[in-house]
C-alpha cells in the first residue's frame, strides 16, 4: 500500500472550489450510550476542528449522564440508533435488529419509544433520523416510520429512494472483516476522492457521509480522523451539520 495521498484529497477539494461549488460532507458516529474516554476523544476532535457531529445513540441504553455531557456541545446532533441494538436474526443470517424476524408492529413500537426517549433525553439536539443498527432495516418496517415521527433514514452506501428521505453514510473508516482497526488511510482517501469527483460531475451531488465508531477506534483511526479534519478544514465551509442536510441534502423518498 502506498502512502496516503492527502494531496489528492486537497486537489479534489480544490476542483470543487474552482468550480465555485461546495461539497456536502457530514459525519456520523455510531453506538453511543454513555460518556466514555473514547467519547471524550471524539468530542475533542470534533470540537477542535469545529466539525459538526451526528451521534447515533442507542435509545434503550442511553443514559442521562450522556445527555448531561452533550448539553454544552453546540455542534453535536443525536440520531436514533434503532432501539436496543439487539440482534434478532438467526446466526445463519447477517445481524439485524429491525429485520423481518419479529412482527412489524413490535419493531415499530420500539422505534416509536426510541424516538421519544432521545427527544426526552436530548431535547432540540435529537433529530428525527433513524439509523438502523448494522445499517439494515426490513422493507416492511419503513412504511410505518413516518407515522412515528421519523423524517429521515440513514443507512450505509449509495443513497436510493427508500420510502422515507435518505441521508446515508458513504465512507466507513473501519476494517470490520479484516484487522477490525482502521482501514488503510490511502484506501479511505481514494474513496473520498472518488465520491468528491463523482459529485462534482453530477448535477445533484449527494452528501458524502463519513462513518466512524468511536468505541472501537484504534490509534490509526484517531490519527486518520485528525488528519482528515485538518485537511478538509482548510476548505470553507468544510462540514455540514445534519440539521442543514435535513433541510436540503436528503434523497427524496420516492
Ligand atoms: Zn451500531
Amino acid at each position: 500500500m502506498t502512502a496516503p495521498s492527502w494531496a489528492s484529497l486537497d486537489a479534489a477539494l480544490a476542483r470543487w472550489r474552482d468550480a465555485g461549488r461546495t461539497p456536502r460532507l457530514w459525519w456520523r458516529d455510531d453506538d453511543a450510550v454513555e460518556p466514555t474516554a473514547a467519547l471524550e476523544r471524539l468530542l475533542g476532535l470534533a470540537g477542535g476542528h469545529s466539525a459538526p457531529l451526528s451521534l447515533a445513540v442507542i435509545p434503550e441504553g442511553a443514559t442521562s449522564a450522556l445527555a448531561e455531557r452533550l448539553a454544552g456541545e453546540a455542534g453535536v446532533a443525536v440520531l436514533a440508533h434503532g432501539w436496543s441494538h439487539r440482534n434478532h436474526a438467526p446466526s445463519s443470517q447477517k445481524k439485524q435488529e429491525l429485520g423481518p424476524h419479529r412482527p412489524a408492529a413490535e419493531v415499530l413500537a420500539e422505534l416509536g419509544a426510541g424516538l421519544r426517549r432521545i427527544e426526552t433525553l436530548f431535547g432540540a439536539r435529537a433529530l428525527p433520523v433513524l439509523v438502523p443498527p448494522w445499517n439494515r432495516i426490513g422493507s416492511e418496517i419503513v412504511p410505518g416510520l413516518a407515522g412515528l415521527g421519523y423524517r429521515v433514514l440513514s443507512v450505509f452506501g449509495p443513497p436510493r429512494p427508500a420510502g422515507l428521505p435518505v441521508l446515508n453514510a458513504t465512507v466507513d473508516i473501519m476494517d470490520w472483516h479484516g484487522t477490525r482497526g482502521c482501514r488503510p488511510a490511502a484506501e479511505i482517501v481514494a474513496e473520498l476522492v472518488g465520491q468528491l469527483d463523482a459529485g462534482l460531475s453530477s448535477g445533484t451531488p449527494q452528501p458524502i457521509g463519513l462513518l466512524t465508531h468511536h468505541l472501537v477506534h484504534d490509534e490509526a483511526a484517531w490519527a486518520f480522523l485528525d488528519r482528515l479534519l485538518e485537511t478538509t478544514g482548510r476548505q470553507d465551509p468544510a462540514w455540514s451539520s445534519a440539521d442543514a442536510l435535513l433541510r436540503d441534502g436528503c434523497v427524496p423518498a420516492n
